[in-house]
């Protein structure tokens, strides 16, 4: 008999995650992984931060600590300090009371709530993602109701920047409050941000087309290995006293990936509006995950709240920025050494984990199919994924990839 699902269709693949199946089943031993956005050290491997680890020791060591439910908007240590983070601890905004932190599943919890609150508090149905995006973005905002859909210029594919006239051009002409997600530091998947003096004339263009903005801030501190410089777009938008979220992501800089750590930062202009939206937002939390799991945001709050952790998290947090970049360096050199076509001058100008190599779709598949190097078909390597013992393997793939096609 058929099953009442028999007309259930299959959906397309989610490319990240199936590359990460294929690369593990994968018995070539030349294997490279520059798929997944996660670090890896020099090994190849993992890495669980060592402050991580000395405080998840702490938590199971404590008796008095309990799995009790955490409130619907998450726990008020995490929420405050990781509003800190990203602001800046003595920002007017929170001396006024006008932020708001609400701990959701990682970045994309708080996409997904900006979403899900902007479509039934704010009447929007428009958004602007940059093209091209993260490839979650267009889904997560669809999936939450949005109609229009919509795309600014960013990738400049000839000059391998970013497309700053296309950019605004498309902004100018979004319809009023239509949201717009701006990368707040190290666009992914090209690792180009705009110059500040760019941000500057972005802002400028929001404003005066009355634009919302969703600041989607993954990468605080693996940009430079450095947390405030990484965090001075954010600054700098609610400096201009702009209303806006923050999707703050745990993810990458506290490596914890799969604890599903986020903070949904709320900036407005007057203290008043706040427990409305909180209420909003919890109403919402509460028919998605009805409330937030505690231990990633326990081990957040732990480190952020202690001067001493803060300062070895902080130092764990460039040393991975720091190999990411000496890759970077090490890639340029050998495609340089080898002659490999190109001036590659592009990838020592990104930043983050990610580049953007200007590798076509079919080279991209070389890359894959013939070499086993596991990357996203649109070009994107991830830097973290390279390593002194394979970078050479990859610069001879990118080769044989380019002379190929
Ligand atoms: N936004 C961007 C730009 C990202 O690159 C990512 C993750 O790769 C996310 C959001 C999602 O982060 P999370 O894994 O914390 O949900």
């Amino acid at each position: 008999m058929a099953s009442i699902f028999s007309n259930v269709k299959m959906g397309p693949t989610i490319e990240v995650f199936a590359l990460t199946k294929r690369f593990s089943e994968d018995t070539n031993q030349n294997k490279v992984n520059l798929g997944v956005g996660a670090y890896r050290t020099d090994e190849g491997k993992p890495w669980v931060l060592p402050m991580v680890k000395t405080v998840e020791n702490q938590i199971s060591a404590d008796m008095t600590l309990n799995h009790e439910y955490l409130p619907v908007a998450g726990l008020p240590a995490f929420r405050t300090a990781a509003s800190a983070l990203i602001l800046g601890k003595d920002n007017p905004a929170i001396l006024e009371n006008r932020v708001e932190g609400i701990q959701v599943q990682g970045g994309t919890g708080g996409i997904r709530l900006t979403a899900e609150f902007l479509k039934r508090n704010f009447g929007s149905d428009v958004v602007y993602v940059s093209k091209p995006t993260w490839g979650n973005h267009k889904t997560v905002f669809s999936h939450a109701g949005f109609s229009q859909i919509k795309e600014y210029r960013y990738w400049d594919a000839k000059n391998l920047g970013v497309d700053f006239e296309g950019l605004k051009e498309d902004l100018q002409n979004a319809p009023e409050g239509a949201c717009v997600i701006l990368h707040a530091v190290a666009h992914n998947p090209t690792g180009n941000d705009p110059t500040m003096d760019q941000w500057a004339q972005i802002a400028d263009i929001i404003e005066a087309r009355k634009l919302f903005p969703l600041l989607d801030c993954a990468y605080q501190g693996f940009a430079t290995g450095d947390l405030e410089a990484d965090a001075q777009v954010v600054r700098y938008f609610v400096k201009r006293g702009f209303e806006l979220f923050i999707a703050q992501s745990f993810s990458k800089n506290f490596g914890l990936y799969n604890e599903r750590i986020g903070n949904l930062c709320i900036v407005t202009k007057t203290p008043d509006v706040i427990p409305q939206i909180r209420s909003q937002m919890e109403i919402i939390a509460r028919t998605m995950w009805s409330n937030p799991s505690h231990h990633g945001a326990r081990i957040v709050a732990m480190v952020l709240a202690n001067p001493a952790y803060f300062e070895e998290w902080k130092s764990q947090v460039a040393t991975m920025a720091n190999r990411i970049k000496e890759m970077r360096q090490m890639m340029f050199n050998k495609l340089r050494q080898k002659k490999v076509p190109g001036s590659w001058n592009h990838i020592l100008q990104q930043i983050g984990m990610f580049s953007f190599t200007g590798l076509t779709q079919d080279q991209s598949r070389v890359m894959v199919e013939k070499h086993h190097v596991f990357m996203l078909l649109n070009g994107r390597i991830s830097m973290a994924g390279l390593t002194t013992k394979n970078v050479d393997y990859v610069v001879d793939a990118i080769q044989d990839a380019i002379s190929s096609h």
